[in-house]
């Protein structure tokens, strides 16, 4: 991939609607893990609704809301919340890399209302498919979500990158990831039993 191209894409991901519009908010439980890897660099991008992280999807209002908001924050900046793996060319065998610090990172958490589609309205008495955000307002839904974003200097030989993320947020129960390097496309689901992917 060229650097060019590289960069239109790393701009759309970083600049993409943050919960992506009304037609797709986000399913509380999910986090979405996308990471790119080129010649020179690794860049992921975390989205994790921020129900499953701190169990509220508001802005702090509160100073202990506050407090949970940034003990999340200090969490999802934690190096350690990634494992870096690379096969070895001789035995084969898939070792840990010693911890690595990202040469640029980000996170935060981003609250948007997004107003519910017409039909809703023409339905009052029947909010079921609600059930999952029953403390959101049926007509203007509030979510907010964590965005987190990790950029590497080139690391050598990766074939597989785990975290801990289950470990820290019991709300988060799976992770739709996605990886693009310069050779391949692929996809994978994480869970709490399968917190690796290959690349
Ligand atoms: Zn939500």
């Amino acid at each position: 991939m060229t650097n060019r191209l590289f960069i239109i894409i790393l701009s759309i991901l970083i600049t993409m609607a943050p919960i992506q519009g009304a037609q797709n908010v986000h399913t509380h439980g999910t986090g979405q893990w996308h990471i790119m890897s080129t010649e020179d660099r690794l860049v992921m991008t975390m989205k994790l609704p921020a129900m499953s992280i701190i169990g509220f999807e508001h802005k702090a209002s509160t100073n202990k809301e506050k407090e949970i908001i940034d003990a999340a924050k200090k969490i999802l900046q934690d190096p350690s919340l990634f494992t870096f793996y690379s096969t070895s060319r001789i035995t084969k065998k898939s070792n840990p890399i010693p911890l690595i610090t990202p040469s640029n990172q980000s996170v935060s958490m981003v609250v948007e209302s997004a107003k519910t589609e017409a039909k809703d309205d023409a339905h009052d008495d029947d909010h079921h498919h609600h059930d999952d955000h029953d403390d959101h307002d049926a007509h203007n839904e509030t979510h907010a979500e964590f965005h987190a974003t990790f950029e590497y200097k080139k690391i050598d030989r990766i074939s597989s990158i785990s975290t801990t993320l289950f470990d820290h947020f019991n709300g988060i129960e799976k992770i739709e990831a996605s990886i693009i390097t310069d050779q391949k496309q692929s996809s994978a689901i994480l869970t709490k039993d399968n917190p690796r992917i290959r690349l």
